[in-house]
């Protein structure tokens, strides 16, 4: 399908100034927004991707009366009272954003995932998941990042079903190791790791999440990945060549590990920054390294350490980190990536010619 025309963009539109003499075309006709058409192909994509079983759940299109929210329900066929079950056009609905839907992690029949995602949505959410995206990288595990109404949905993809038990140690593991929180005992804020279950009855459903790609009803927007144009085919091509967990590396970086009893283990931030297991090569990050970060567009932005040391950047906003891949970062003051490692205690290695 070829590209659908982008946003608004004055610059594009030769006429478009204060003092045209032509006839004004209305702005608002430039950034209605764009019909999305979920095709065939986008659809199969779809459900290979995401759609682990048929039981589903649906956005209600009006809010909650009293809590204002926007509730997820599972749809029954009315004259039978029957659960509906996920078809192609459910999820051509749910694409084109005519209908919301849930999608559930695990299957029953087998106790197995396609997919893993991590919802965060509490102060400084974005940094634990840029936080955990980037140690992924670390074991070569590829993932994608959704925005969402008050943070985002980091998704990683398995090239097979896993076990919902294996995939849950592993984000568990790695959250612990670098101090991310994860809601639930004791924590009122934290991650919450899809699959929910190590393990779901038969007849018994899990925990669902909001299937990428569609409109949220609360927010009526659409939440896209970043790292993608934002269009269908765009997303879908991104999503699809993400690299795939197999089931040897994940049983690889579970060997000999446990869920903790008590599943959530309170922020220790300086041990757990030191405690990482002996042998695991570990990439210089600069988020590890800055303090309190925003997100502007598509960078956080933060003090840059090399201009502080100079009594430089009150204003704390000289470092630009790409969001998609904090290896890039930019003070706008001019400071190096010398001086900005050298700033941190990181000085960066001199590469030895072989
Ligand atoms: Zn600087």
């Amino acid at each position: 399908m070829r590209g659908l025309p982008r946003p608004f963009d004055r610059n594009s539109i030769p006429n478009y100034l204060a003092h045209s003499t032509q006839r004004k075309v209305p702005e608002r006709r430039w950034i209605v927004e764009r019909r999305m058409v979920a095709t065939h192909a986008l659809v199969k994509e779809y459900v290979n991707l995401f759609v682990n079983r048929r039981a589903y759940t649906i956005q209600s299109f009006r809010p909650h009366p009293q809590r204002g929210r926007h509730y997820y329900y599972r749809p029954t066929e009315r004259s039978s009272g029957a659960a509906l079950q996920l078809n192609e056009k459910t999820i051509s609905d749910h694409m084109e954003g005519k209908i919301t839907i849930g999608l559930y992690a695990i299957n029953p029949a087998n106790q197995r995932c396609k997919w893993v995602a991590i919802d965060a949505d509490y102060t400084n959410a974005m940094e634990d998941l840029i936080k955990l995206q980037y140690h992924l990288g670390s074991d070569r595990v590829d993932s994608a990042l959704e925005m969402s109404k008050r943070g985002g949905h980091l998704w990683i993809f398995l090239a097979v079903p896993l076990l919902a038990r294996k995939c849950r140690l592993y984000i568990h593991d790695l959250a612990s190791r670098l101090g991310v929180p994860v809601k639930g005992s004791g924590l009122v804020e934290g991650i919450e790791i899809f699959p929910k279950h190590d393990v779901i009855a038969a007849g018994a459903f899990g925990n669902a999440i909001r299937g990428p790609l569609g409109i949220h009803r609360g927010a009526k927007r659409r939440f896209w990945f970043y790292g993608a144009d934002y269009t269908l085919e765009a997303q879908m091509q991104f999503l699809t060549r993400l690299r795939r967990v197999t089931e040897e590396e994940l049983d690889r970086f579970t060997a000999g590990k446990e869920l903790p009893a008590n599943i959530v283990k309170p922020r220790h931030e300086a041990a757990a920054m030191s405690d990482k297991p002996r042998g695991s090569r570990t990439r210089f990050c600069i988020l590890d390294h800055v303090g309190k970060t925003r997100i502007l567009g598509k960078n956080h932005v933060t003090r840059c350490p090399s201009c502080e040391k100079a009594g430089r950047d009150r204003g704390g906003d000289n470092l630009a980190i790409l969001v998609a891949d904090p290896r890039f970062y930019l003070c706008w003051a001019g400071c190096t990536k010398e001086m900005i490692r050298a700033a941190v205690g990181e000085p960066i290695p001199v590469r030895r010619i072989a």
